[in-house]
């Protein structure tokens, strides 16, 4: 099992994380070619709404965050990485589109979409703050009372 699996590659090194126990959490795409496995504690989700993100997803993006080397890709065969700026890029799935990941180069970690994720216990990775606000779509308001930051 181990051995068929694929390991997230930063920038210049690939990160290995032998120590997954009960607190993992499975996720993936919506068609299932991409897999993987997480090991929390997660960070907070935070809700961007930056033109590249309302892009990429269709509306606003919704993203928890773990160090690289607390996520196991499963299955990968549908991951592909785009590169979205001169300093990050995006992990989606060619097969169905779902918009996995997204790093920031040489930070080490990994930006999860938290709807991609499985099980999550009520209460993990709840969303906390909207980013980029100055950048929302015009046809939807934020009222859900948690701060808003123009930028990051
Ligand atoms: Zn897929
Ligand atoms: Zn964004």
């Amino acid at each position: 099992m181990v051995g068929e699996s694929r390991w997230v590659s930063t920038a210049e090194t690939v990160e290995c994380y032998w120590g997954f126990n009960v607190s993992e959490l499975k996720g993936s795409c919506e068609c299932g070619e991409v897999t993987y496995l997480v090991k929390g504690p997660l960070r907070p989700t935070i809700a961007c709404h930056c033109t590249q993100c309302r892009k990429t997803s269709g509306h606003y993006w919704a993203a928890t965050q773990v160090p690289s080397k607390h996520l196991k890709l499963v299955k990968d065969g549908g991951l592909k990485w785009f590169r979205s700026s001169a300093r990050a890029r995006r992990g989606f799935c060619v097969g169905c589109g779902s918009s996995l990941f997204w790093q920031m180069d040489g930070e080490g970690t990994t930006s999860i979409g938290s709807g991609t994720l499985d099980d999550l216990p009520v209460g993990e990775a709840s969303v906390d703050k909207h980013i980029y606000v100055a950048d929302k779509g015009t046809y939807y308001n934020l009222s859900d009372g948690l701060p808003l930051f123009d930028g990051w």
